[in-house]
C-alpha cells in the first residue's frame, strides 16, 4: 500500500458516495414530506460535513497548502481504512435500500412514513451514521495529514451529536410506543453494544 494507492480508495469511496446518494435524493423527491425538524443549525452542520468528508481533502490532494501537517504514512492503517472506506459503503447503500421512500438526507417525515425495523435496522436504529462514522475513520486512516485526515471525523461527530436526539425526538413523536419498543431491542450504532 502506498500513499498513492490510499488517496485512490478514499477517491472511490467518495464516488461510492454520490452514485448511491443521487439517485435516492432525486426519487426522494417523489414522496411528499408532511412534517419535519430542519434547523439552521441542522443545515449547517450537514454543510460542515460536506467540507471535511470532501472539500478539504480535495484541497490536501490538489494543493500543497496543507502539507505541514502532514507525518508519516502507514501502509497497515491505510489497509484498515481500506477494510472501513469498503463497510461504508455497504452499510451506505443497504441503509438507503432499507429505508427507501422514508429516507430524507435531514430531518422529515414523509406520506405515509413506515417505522423500518428490519435488516439492519432490527439491530441498530441509525446504521447510515455507523456508515458515516466509518467514512470517517477510513479517511484519518487513508490520508497521513492532520487537518485533511480527521476532518472527516471532526465533521461527523458534530453532525451526528447534534441530531441524534432531535431525529430519535421526532421518531417518538411520529410512532409513539411502538418507536419505546424498537429502542428498547436496538442500540444506535454497534449491535449490542451502544
Ligand atoms: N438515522 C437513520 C436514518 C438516517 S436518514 C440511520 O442512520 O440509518 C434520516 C431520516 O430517516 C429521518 O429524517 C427519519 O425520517 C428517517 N428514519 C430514521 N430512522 C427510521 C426508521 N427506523 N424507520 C423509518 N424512517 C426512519
Amino acid at each position: 500500500m502506498t500513499p498513492t494507492i490510499a488517496a485512490f480508495i478514499w477517491a472511490i469511496g467518495l464516488i461510492a458516495w454520490l452514485a448511491i446518494r443521487i439517485p435516492r435524493r432525486r426519487k426522494a423527491k417523489r414522496t411528499k414530506v408532511v412534517a419535519d425538524r430542519v434547523t439552521m443549525i441542522e443545515r449547517a452542520t450537514l454543510g460542515l460535513c460536506i467540507v471535511g468528508l470532501v472539500a478539504i481533502p480535495i484541497i490536501y490532494l490538489a494543493t500543497d497548502v496543507l502539507d505541514y501537517a502532514n507525518y508519516n504514512f502507514s501502509p497497515w492503517g491505510a489497509f484498515l481504512g481500506t477494510i472501513a472506506m469498503a463497510v461504508f459503503v455497504a452499510l451506505f447503500h443497504l441503509s438507503h435500500k432499507q429505508l427507501d421512500k422514508n429516507w430524507s438526507v435531514t430531518l422529515e417525515v414523509r406520506e405515509d412514513h413506515k417505522l423500518i425495523d428490519h435488516g439492519l435496522y432490527a439491530h441498530i436504529r441509525h446504521p447510515m451514521y455507523t456508515s458515516f462514522w466509518l467514512w470517517g475513520i477510513a479517511q484519518a486512516l487513508l490520508v497521513p495529514n492532520w487537518v485533511a485526515g480527521f476532518a472527516g471525523v471532526v465533521s461527523v461527530a458534530i453532525l451526528y451529536f447534534s441530531r441524534i436526539r432531535n431525529e430519535e425526538a421526532m421518531m417518538r413523536q411520529q410512532f409513539g410506543s411502538d418507536y419505546d419498543e424498537y429502542c428498547a431491542r436496538t442500540t444506535r450504532l454497534v449491535p449490542k453494544l451502544f
